[in-house]
C-alpha cells in the first residue's frame, strides 16, 4: 500500500515539473521580466498573463493605413519605420551627421534626440544617451531570440531602433537608432552665456 502511494505522489510530482517546464515553450510566455528603465508606456496597452503586450488600435496620434504609409515613406524607410526593419551598419547617411540641430522621426517629423545627446558608439548606427522627454515609447522585445529593449517614436507608432544599457554617462543608456528612421533639422546654435550677456 506505501509503496502504491509513493508511486502515486512520483507520478503527481513529476507531471507538476513537466507542466511547468512546458509552459516556458508556450507562445509569447516571456519568462524575463520586463525591462525596468522603460520611459513610456502606451496608452491603453497593457500587459497580459504571458507577458506580451497587447496594444489597442487608435492609440497614436498620427496614424495611417499602411498603403498610406507605404507611399509615404518609399520602401526603404517603410520597410523599417513601419515593419521594424534594420539597416546595414555604417550604411546610414546620418550616422557621421556631427551638426547641431535635432533629430526627428522620419515618419511623422516629431522631434526624437538633440544633437548634443548623439556619440559615437562604433556600432554604425547613429547613437545618442536620452531622447526628447515623451518623444519615444519603450517596449520590451523578444524577436529573434533576443531580450532587447524596442524603441518606437510616441506620436505615430514607428519603428526607430533599441535602447541599450551600455551607453556614456549620465545616463548609461544607448539609443541606438535606423538613420533612415531619422531625418536631421539643423538649427542655429545658441550664443554661450557669456556671448549673451554682452
Ligand atoms: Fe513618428
Amino acid at each position: 500500500m506505501i509503496f502504491m502511494r509513493t508511486i502515486f505522489l512520483a507520478i503527481i510530482a513529476s507531471s507538476a515539473a513537466l507542466a511547468s517546464s512546458a509552459l516556458l515553450f508556450l507562445p509569447g510566455h516571456h519568462p524575463n521580466p520586463a525591462p525596468t528603465h522603460l520611459v513610456n508606456t502606451l496608452k491603453g496597452e497593457k500587459l497580459n498573463a504571458h507577458g506580451e503586450y497587447s496594444v489597442t488600435p487608435k492609440v497614436f496620434k498620427v496614424e495611417h493605413s499602411e498603403a498610406s504609409w507605404k507611399k509615404m515613406l518609399g520602401p526603404a524607410r517603410f520597410e523599417i519605420l513601419r515593419k521594424a526593419g534594420t539597416e546595414e551598419a555604417f550604411t546610414g547617411k546620418l550616422l557621421n551627421e556631427h551638426g547641431y540641430g535635432v533629430f526627428v522621426c522620419a515618419a511623422c517629423g516629431q522631434p526624437l534626440f538633440k544633437s548634443t545627446t548623439k556619440f559615437d558608439s562604433g556600432t554604425g548606427w547613429p547613437s545618442f544617451w536620452k531622447a526628447l522627454p515623451g518623444a519615444v515609447i519603450e517596449r520590451p522585445d523578444d524577436s529573434l531570440g533576443m531580450e532587447r529593449t524596442e524603441v518606437i517614436c510616441s506620436r505615430c507608432g514607428s519603428h526607430l531602433g533599441h535602447v541599450f544599457d551600455d551607453g556614456p554617462n549620465p545616463t548609461g543608456l544607448r539609443y541606438c537608432m535606423n538613420s533612415l528612421a531619422l531625418k536631421f533639422h539643423p538649427e542655429k546654435k545658441p550664443h554661450s552665456v557669456k556671448q549673451a550677456k554682452r
